[in-house]
């Protein structure tokens, strides 16, 4: 049986015709640039965040990017962030001349530990990222107090966690001053190549972020800025546009996966056997629907990289998210982190491996699953 770590086409062959009409309409308009399909999207994908405005941009790289320059970081400046992300969210810190400076992730949820920010901030500290990483609310109450006391902005990386709800209900993007997504086409909610947004309640650095998206002219070529073009394609809105309805069916699914992992993993008696660690949503009693998006599933092993390769022998797919935490990697060894600096990053990045999770895995394949990785540790 094979069990790939995602099949897009399961989720867009029932969409076929409905994606492809609204692509047809955006090419019988010739309107590919900050066409209307662009602005329906932030309006909707704004309101499902609890956000107030929303700016389409190229990607969700872009989309941290444009959010550092609206908060005029660069030079001199230090931004606080984890190290268990992907590279974009420390790599856009670089790009502006900032520098980057991480902190360890707790060990259970494996986001940004807030207990840990106090310590690394010093009159050079202008912002702090936290990722909500795997589709879990980072920790947003202890970090939003520490910004505040600091005067600190709060970049809210969602990339992962489009319509994440913390505790009481408030979603990722809408809590810091500014939130990034990202729709590339493994996300949650993913457009047919890239995309991103940058949603905000501030609108100051709403209409930053917007000048700064088209080369920072206002009005064309009268240049208020240096920006760039971080544009989000007409027709990548029009394909999110048809896709975000069915995103709350596609979340609940995941979420139903989930739970049958958990009680297929539970049967298994490998936490007790190997020391398996499933991944914990510690939202789930606090009455939100949307605790966890499960953009990854992720367990924690012992013997990850044998274990891997024996799932690919058996036709299932895995990954690593991520082999190599970013204080560690190559680019930042000027820095100066060392291994052994931020220790539970580094045990997270041996052990981590993500499973298939995607919405329409049938129970056979999670059973597969499971049943596979019985095997291996048999
Ligand atoms: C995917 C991702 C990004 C970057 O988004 P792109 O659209 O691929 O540029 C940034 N941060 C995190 C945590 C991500 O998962």
């Amino acid at each position: 049986m094979k069990v790939p770590l995602l099949d897009l086409g399961a989720q867009h062959e029932p969409l076929r015709k409905e994606i492809l009409a609204a692509m047809e309409h955006v090419i019988d308009k010739n309107s590919y640039i900050l066409g209307e399909e662009v602005k329906v999207l932030e309006e909707s994908v704004s309101t499902y965040c609890q956000a107030r405005y929303g700016i389409g941009v190229s990607s969700g790289t872009d989309a941290l990017l444009v959010s550092l320059m609206a908060l005029d970081i660069g030079s001199g400046d230090e931004v606080i962030t984890t190290p268990l992300s992907f590279f974009a969210t420390a790599g856009c810190i670089t790009r502006l001349g900032a520098k980057p400076v991480f902190v360890d992730v707790d060990p259970v949820t494996l986001n940004l530990d807030p207990k840990k920010i106090t310590a690394v901030i010093t009159e050079k500290t202008r912002a702090i990222i936290p990722v909500h990483l795997y589709g879990q609310c980072a920790d947003m109450d202890p970090i939003l107090s520490i910004a505040a006391d600091h005067k600190l902005a709060v970049v809210e990386d969602a990339a992962q966690a489009i319509g994440v709800e913390y505790r009481d209900g408030r979603r990722v993007g809408s809590m810091g001053s500014l939130g990034c997504l990202s729709f590339f086409p493994s996300k949650n909610l993913g457009a047919f190549g890239d995309g991103g947004m940058v949603v905000t309640n501030d609108e100051g650095l709403a209409d930053r972020v917007r000048l700064l998206r088209t080369q920072g002219g206002r009005p064309k070529y009268y240049h208020k800025a240096v920006g760039g073009n971080f544009r989000l394609d007409t027709l990548q809105a029009s394909v999110l546009n048809v896709k975000l309805p069915y995103l709350d069916g596609w979340t609940s699914m995941r979420q139903q996966n989930a739970m049958r992992y958990e009680k297929l993993f539970e049967a298994s008696g490998l936490s007790e056997k190997i020391g398996l660690r499933l991944p914990k949503a510690i939202y789930r009693d606090s009455n939100v629907a949307h605790y966890h998006i499960y953009n990854q599933f992720i367990i924690r092993v012992s013997k990850r990289d044998e274990l891997r390769a024996y799932l690919k022998e058996n036709e299932i797919g895995s990954e690593i998210y991520y082999p190599v935490p970013l204080h560690l990697q190559d680019c930042y060894r000027a820095l100066g982190y060392h291994q052994g600096d931020l220790p539970e990053v580094e045990n997270a990045c041996q052990e981590n491996l993500g499973l298939p999770i995607y919405p329409e895995l049938g129970q056979d394949q999670l059973e597969f699953v499971v049943k596979t990785i019985q095997e291996f540790y048999n």
